[in-house]
Formats: C-alpha cells, structure tokens, sequence
C-alpha cells in the first residue's frame, strides 16, 4: 500500500480529514481482513509501529499497530479515558519521513473499540504503546502529530538516507 504523505498537497489534506466509522454490519469481512493484512505488511515493511487508515488512502476509522511482539488491529477506536498529566515526548511518523517533533502526551490511556468481528476490545495502556494509540486516534481525526508539534527537526543526514533506502519497497 502507498503511504500518504502531508509534502504531497492532495495526500495532505486527506490526512486531514476525519474518517468515517466502520460498520461492521455491513462491512464486507473478507475484505476487512485483507485491508488490516495489507497495513500491517505496509506498517512493518516501512520499519513503523503503526498505522491508520487515512494513511494508506482508506477513509474508515481503523489502524493497525505493533509493540512489545504485540499486533494490534483496532476498528473504531476511541480513546475513552487518560491518566496522569501530559508530558514531552518525542515522535516521528510515516506520513512525514525524516522528521521528529516534540509533543505532550498522557502517560496513560484507555482505549476501546471493536475487532474484525465486531467484538469489543478495551486496552488499558502505558508508555510506548499509551503513546502510539494517541497518534493512531489523532490520526483517524484528522490530525497530524506536526499540526501541534513544537520543534519539528530533522533527522541526520545519514540517518536520513539509511531511512530512505530501507523504504524502497514501498507500493
Ligand atoms: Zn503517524
């Protein structure tokens, strides 16, 4: 799958556009089953630790995730309660390749939504895991984590072009 990226104007504004909720009643499974395969090759051949619908051009309210040898596949989420207070934090993202910005997240969050077959899921969450849910929730809303980033930089050069060379496989 083709990520979108925000320098390309067409692929930035579907970035930021809202997606739209995922009816699993009506939602063909089949299908659905093929798209979250198809983000999870996408997310871990990009060398990311997760990925939301928009970003591969899909306007539904989904993403796909990976940390700690977890795989994560949401549909619908929410975050439905934080905890703690936000604190600085570091972070990238695959629609804006070589860059980090600084930005303020919950230490803590709570997360429901629904699995492929329309079960509910609920995860309580912390430190990485807590942080990427909040950018995939972002993300689904519209948001793109540089919109409120202070200090947006870019990676080394070097750095940069190791990254470039390993994202070849892109489709
Ligand atoms: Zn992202």
């Amino acid at each position: 799958m083709k990520i979108y990226k925000t320098e390309n104007v067409k692929e930035d504004k579907f970035l930021h556009t809202k997606t739209k909720e995922v009816d699993l009643g009506s939602f063909d499974k089949e299908k659905l089953r093929k798209i979250i395969r198809d983000m999870r090759k996408t997310m871990v051949e990009a060398d990311g630790i997760g990925l939301a619908g928009n970003q591969v051009g899909l306007d539904l309210r989904l993403f796909v995730a990976r940390d700690n040898g977890k795989f994560y596949a949401v549909i619908n989420p929410k975050i439905t309660k934080t905890f703690g207070h936000k604190y600085e934090t570091e972070e990238g993202c695959l629609s804006v390749p070589g860059f980090f910005g600084e930005t303020k997240r919950y230490p803590e969050v709570m997360l429901e939504g629904q699995n492929q077959s329309g079960k509910k899921l609920r995860f309580r969450a912390d430190g990485l895991l807590a942080h990427i849910f909040q950018h995939e929730v972002d993300h689904l809303d519209g948001i793109v984590y540089v919109d409120h980033a202070k200090n947006v930089y870019e990676h080394a050069k070097s750095e940069r072009l190791k990254e470039k060379e390993g994202k070849n496989d892109e489709k």
